[in-house]
C-alpha cells in the first residue's frame, strides 16, 4: 500500500514533503537538533506581520477569497511554479508537515508537477470566515484529475481544504494549508505490479538494486543463509550505552506514507511519533550517540537510510514501522463522515530480519531479544504475514520472520531489525497505538532489548 499506487499520497505530496528549514544536509540531525527547530519555526512565525493593524482593516471578502483559490489552483494546472509560490507566506503550516519556508514549499510544488505533468484541480465553492485578526479561513472541496502519460499513471477524487490566508503588504498570502483526501478507486491497470503487502515495496531483489548502478550501496554477496539459534561462538565484549549507536529508520517518507490506518492516518505519521519517542528514551537511557535517519522525511533511498547507518558506524539498525493487512481483508466503516478502510481480524507486533544482512546471526539474535521484551511487556505476535504473504516464520513464538531482501536489512552492515509495532488496519490497535500509556509499554520494551544487546556479550561471532 505504499503509495506510489495510492492517489491520497498525491495530493499529499504538494503538501507534506519536507526539508528546507533545516539548513543542514546530513540526513541524520538528532531529534533535539528537530525540536530547536521547530522552536525556532514557531518564534518566526509569531514574529510574522500576519496580525498587524493594517491587516485587521481591511477583512478579506468572500470573492477575493474565491478569486484567490481559483488563480491559485489555474496557476497550478498550468505548472506555473513562481505564481503559485508566489501566494504562500514566508512561513507557512504546511500540512502534516508543520511549519515550512518558501524555499521548501518551491522545491516541493517542483517535484510535484515534474511527477504530474497533467494537472486537472477544479476548486468548488469557497466558504469564507475572516477573523478578527485580519486573517480569513478559506474552506472548500477540490475534484482533482492527476496524470503522467509517460508512466502511464493517473489519479482522481476529492480533498477537502482548509486554507488560512491574511493580507500581506496587500497581498492575499496563504499562512496554513490543510487538506484530507479522498480518492477514488484507482483503475486496475495501475495497480500492477501489485505488492502483496504494504512492505513488499520496501524490498527489492538483488539484481534490481544492481540496476540502480549507486557506487555507494553494497549488495551482499550470496551466502548461505544462517539458522536463528547461532550456536555461541568466541563471546564479544558489548559496549557501554554512551558508546553504543542505535540507528533508527522511520519507516516510509510524507511523500510515501505506507500503510492508511482504520481512521485514514499514513502509517509514516506512527513511525514518526514512535521514533521520536524511542530516541527520547534511548537518550534518558545513556545511548546519547544514536540517531534519526532522515528525521526531516526527504526521499532518500531505501538503500541510502542503510548507507547513512554504514557511515555512522552505527551498532544497530532498527527500521520503525506499522502494519496492515492484505488488500482483500479490508473492509468499508464509516468514521468522521468518511469511509475508511478497516479489518479486526489481526493484531499485533512483527519482527523481520533479513538473512542476506552482513551480521545476519546478530540480527537474529536481537530480533530474539526484541521478541522475548514485547512478550514480556503483555504484547502478542501476528502471524499473518505467513498466512497472506507466505513469510517464512523463524520463530513463532517471538512473532519473527524472514524478509531477506528488505533492502534497509540487507544493506546494512550492522545486526537490522525491522519492527512493525502493530496493526494500524485493526481498529482497536490503532486506538491502543494511539495511547501514550500501551506505546510506553511498547518502547520500554524495545529500549529493554537494546540495553539487553549492548550490555551483554554477544553469543554469535561477528564473522558469521
Ligand atoms: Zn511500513
Amino acid at each position: 500500500m505504499i503509495c506510489l499506487f495510492d492517489k491520497r499520497v498525491v495530493i499529499v505530496t504538494f503538501k507534506t514533503r519536507r526539508d528546507g528549514i533545516i539548513p543542514s544536509r546530513n540526513l541524520y540531525v538528532p531529534i533535539t537538533t528537530w525540536v530547536i527547530v521547530c522552536a525556532l519555526c514557531h518564534s518566526i512565525r509569531a514574529a510574522e506581520p500576519g496580525a498587524t493593524p493594517a491587516a485587521k482593516s481591511t477583512p478579506i471578502s468572500s470573492s477575493e477569497g474565491t478569486k484567490f483559490v481559483k488563480e491559485y489552483y489555474a496557476a497550478l494546472s498550468r505548472s506555473d511554479v513562481s505564481n503559485v509560490v508566489a501566494k504562500f507566506a514566508q512561513s507557512v503550516d504546511y500540512g502534516e508537515e508543520g511549519q515550512r519556508d518558501r524555499a521548501y514549499i518551491e522545491k516541493d510544488i517542483h517535484v510535484y508537477v515534474k511527477r504530474w505533468p497533467v494537472l486537472n484541480l477544479k476548486p468548488e465553492m469557497v466558504a469564507v470566515s475572516p477573523k478578527d485578526d485580519g486573517s480569513a479561513a478559506l474552506r472548500f472541496n477540490l475534484a482533482y484529475l492527476l496524470a503522467n502519460e509517460s508512466n502511464k499513471k493517473s489519479l482522481s477524487g476529492q480533498s477537502a481544504n482548509t486554507w488560512i490566508v491574511r493580507r500581506v503588504n496587500g497581498e492575499i498570502q496563504i499562512a496554513s494549508q490543510h487538506e484530507v483526501v479522498h480518492a477514488n478507486p484507482i483503475p486496475a491497470i495501475e495497480k500492477t505490479p501489485r505488492a502483496q503487502s504494504h512492505e513488499d515495496e520496501e524490498a527489492l531483489s538483488d539484481e534490481e538494486l544492481k540496476k540502480q548502478g549507486d557506487t555507494q550501496i553494497e549488495i551482499p554477496t550470496a551466502r548461505s543463509l544462517p539458522k536463528v539459534s547461532a550456536t555461541p561462538a568466541a563471546k564479544i565484549a558489548r559496549k557501554n550505552a554512551a558508546d553504543f549507536v542505535v540507528a533508527l529508520d522511520v519507516g516510509h517518507s510524507p511523500l510515501r506514507g505506507g500503510a492508511i490506518s482504520a481512521r485514514g492516518v499514513f502509517e509514516y505519521r506512527f513511525n514518526r511519533r514512535l521514533v521520536a519517542e524511542l530516541f527520547a528514551q534511548l537518550q534518558s537511557l545513556g545511548f546519547t550517540r544514536s540517531f534519526v535517519i532522515n528525521p526531516q522525511g526527504d526521499e532518500i533511498s531505501l538503500a541510502h537510510r542503510s548507507v547513512e547507518a554504514n557511515e555512522q558506524k552505527a551498532d544497530l539498525f532498527l527500521a520503525i514501522h506499522h502494519d496492515s493487512v492484505k488488500d482483500k481483508y479490508l473492509r468499508n466503516w464509516e468514521i468522521n463522515g468518511k469511509t475508511q478502510k478497516y479489518c479486526d481480524d489481526f493484531h499485533g507486533y512483527s519482527i523481520f530480519v533479513s538473512r542476506k544482512n552482513a551480521r545476519a546471526a546478530e540480527s537474529a539474535e536481537f530480533a530474539a531479544k526484541l521478541g522475548r521484551a514485547l512478550l514480556d511487556a503483555g504484547l502478542t505476535p501476528t502471524l499473518h504475514h505467513a498466512d497472506q504473504e507466505k513469510r517464512p516464520v523463524l520463530d513463532k513464538e517471538k512473532g519473527i520472520y524472514a524478509f531477506d531482501d528488505l533492502v534497509v536489512l540487507k544493506i546494512a552492515k550492522m545486526p537490522a531489525v525491522l519492527l512493525e509495532c502493530g496493526v494500524i488496519v485493526n481498529r482497536t490497535e490503532e486506538e491502543k497505538l494511539n495511547d501514550p500509556a500501551h506505546r510506553k509499554r511498547l518502547i520500554g520494551a524495545i529500549a529493554r532489548a537494546i540495553q539487553d544487546l549492548a550490555q551483554s556479550p554477544s553469543t554469535v561471532s561477528k564473522n558469521n
